[in-house]
Order: structure tokens, then C-alpha cells, then sequence
């Protein structure tokens, strides 16, 4: 009695699905799709909709426009469904054109950012604002820049980039930081400030281990120098070294701030123990050493 209660149940539960799968294949092209999967029909019909999902994201892709305007559910993927012990499980499978992608962007792990957001691993030289004459020397000496670079890489200086708040200054090194990771050579890009927090709090950790990556890597960028509180270990004991390592072994490095140089000088002989005039003039000239000072005045495109 109870045994054919259920086979009654299931009876109905399977017209029901049969009947779906069935008026889905009223759709020559979703059956020939279904049908193609090589997978039996009595499997087939218990997955309709998710079936027609896929079929759907199958149709995208024959008629695929470029991975930027893909349809499907996660762009550049496709639902592919995959049989195992008679049950589907849907995949979601990278298309050819997102694996390329995703092999063309390899070269990003020549880039590290600290403490910035991943987005500036996009930027690039290609989507730099042209509408600006203030950006042309700098782009014309990031041309030298990867010219001398590649004859001798110890033999070029980095750029001391100072200028107005949201000019584009942190975009604009990242930016070539990136056509440096293409050509394989590593890079890191820091936002200062909060290094000397982070620092501070790896202390009993991996202190040693970030500041030797810091010091050695080919490219560098400390980001906002100055806006941060000077302190004598900052200074004296994070500052100093880095680029005193960094102008022994001809590593160039980049700086971005919204201070002069005169600026910072004065900046970094205030901390709270006092004055240091003598200290602060060393940095600087270590800097001079290892970038040349350039200035970017733009409008802010900051949001
Ligand atoms: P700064 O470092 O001078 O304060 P940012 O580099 O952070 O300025 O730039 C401010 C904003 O404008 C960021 O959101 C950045 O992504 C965008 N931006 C700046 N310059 C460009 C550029 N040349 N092309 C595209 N976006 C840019
Ligand atoms: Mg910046």
C-alpha cells in the first residue's frame, strides 16, 4: 500500500518533468543541444531549466561579441553541463577568450601593491589622459626612462613626482610600473604612509622579511611621502636605509607626495622629539640621488 503510494508520486513527478523537457525541445536548436550532450533522456529531464540556462550560455558564446560585453551569468564563463554517476553537475568553465586573458594578465604578478587598492594594477599607458599637456614631459621621461632602462638598468634615476592632490600621479607610475611587469622586471608600489604602520606592527613578525623585499625590488615606489606623521624611526630607522640600500645597488625609485622637496626637507625636520635639520637634508639628498624631481599640476579626478 505505502510502496505504491510513492510510485504514484513519482509517476506524477515524472509526466511532470517529461512533459517540461519536452516542450523545451520544441526548440529544435535546444534539443539538438540536449541531444548532443550524449546523455539519457530519463537523466536529461530532471535538470529542464538549468538545462536551458546553459543552452542559453552556449548561444551567447556562438555569437559572442568580445568578453566586455558578455552575456552570461560570470563574463567570460560558461555553464557546461558535465555527467557523473547520473547526476548533472553544472561547471563553470573559463571561455577561450577569457583564458587568454587571464594568461595575458599573468605578467600582473610582477607587481605588488601594499596597503593600495588592486585596481591600480590596470592602470596603463594606454588610457592615460591625453587631454592634459601637463602629463606630456612626464610621459616623455618615462619614454627615456624604459629606453635607458633597457640598456642599463643601473644607470637610470626614478622620478621624484610632486604635485596637486588627485592630479594622477599615483596612476601615472603604476602606470609604468605595468609596462615594466610586462617586460618581466618587478616592481612595488607602496603607500608610504601606511607602510610605517604596517612596519610598526610586523615588528614581531615578518619585519624583516617585508623590509628586505622593499629595499632590493627593481622598481620602486613610495607613494605620498610626506603625508604621513615623521617620527625619528621613521626617519632615521625605515626612511634612511631603504634608500641608502637603494642608491648603493643602483636600484631606481619613485616617489609621489603633494610636497616639494624644499617642502618635505622641512617636513622631515619636524618630529616629535625635536628638530633635526642635519637629518632631514641627508634624506633629501639621497633622493635627489635617486629621482629627478618633476611636478604635476592638473585638476583634481578624484570622484
Ligand atoms: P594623485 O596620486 O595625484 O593624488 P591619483 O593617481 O590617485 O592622483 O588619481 C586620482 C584618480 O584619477 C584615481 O581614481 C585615478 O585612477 C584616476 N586617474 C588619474 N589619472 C588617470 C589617468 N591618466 N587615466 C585614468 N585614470 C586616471
Ligand atoms: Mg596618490
Amino acid at each position: 500500500m505505502y510502496m505504491k503510494k510513492i510510485n504514484d508520486i513519482y509517476s506524477i513527478d515524472k509526466e511532470k518533468l517529461e512533459k517540461s523537457f519536452q516542450e523545451a525541445c520544441s526548440d529544435k536548436d535546444f534539443k539538438n543541444y540536449v541531444y548532443g550532450l550524449n546523455i539519457k533522456e530519463e537523466i536529461l529531464m530532471k535538470y529542464t531549466s538549468r538545462l536551458e540556462d546553459s543552452y542559453h550560455e552556449f548561444n551567447n558564446c556562438i555569437n559572442c561579441k568580445g568578453l566586455d560585453s558578455c552575456p552570461n551569468n560570470e563574463k567570460g564563463y560558461r555553464c557546461n553541463p558535465i555527467l557523473e554517476n547520473n547526476i548533472i553537475s553544472f561547471s563553470y568553465d573559463a571561455c577561450k577568450k577569457k583564458q587568454q586573458e587571464i594568461k595575458n594578465n599573468s605578467y600582473k604578478e610582477n607587481l605588488k601593491v601594499f596597503a593600495m587598492n588592486e585596481e591600480i594594477k590596470n592602470a596603463s599607458f594606454k588610457d592615460i589622459y591625453k587631454d592634459d599637456k601637463a602629463r606630456l614631459p612626464i610621459i616623455k621621461q618615462f619614454k627615456e626612462f624604459m629606453d635607458n632602462y633597457n640598456k642599463n638598468k643601473h644607470k637610470v634615476k626614478g622620478i621624484y613626482l610632486h604635485g596637486s592632490f588627485g592630479s594622477g600621479k599615483t596612476y601615472l607610475i603604476a602606470s609604468l610600473f605595468n609596462e615594466m611587469a610586462k617586460k618581466g622586471v618587478k616592481s612595488a608600489l607602496i603607500y608610504y604612509p601606511e607602510l610605517l604602520r604596517s612596519l610598526k606592527s610586523s615588528f614581531q613578525t615578518d619585519y624583516e622579511e617585508k623590509f628586505t623585499y622593499i629595499k632590493s625590488v627593481s622598481l620602486l615606489l613610495l607613494d605620498d611621502i610626506g603625508a604621513e606623521n615623521c617620527s625619528n624611526w621613521s626617519r632615521d630607522e625605515v626612511l634612511g636605509p631603504i634608500l641608502q640600500y637603494r642608491m648603493e645597488n643602483n636600484l631606481p625609485t619613485f616617489f609621489t607626495s603633494n610636497l616639494t622637496l624644499e617642502e618635505l626637507e622641512k617636513a622631515l625636520s619636524i618630529t616629535s622629539s625635536g628638530v633635526d635639520k642635519v637629518k632631514a637634508s641627508r634624506i633629501i639628498e639621497r633622493i635627489k640621488q635617486l629621482a629627478t624631481p618633476q611636478e604635476l599640476i592638473s585638476k583634481n579626478r578624484r570622484d
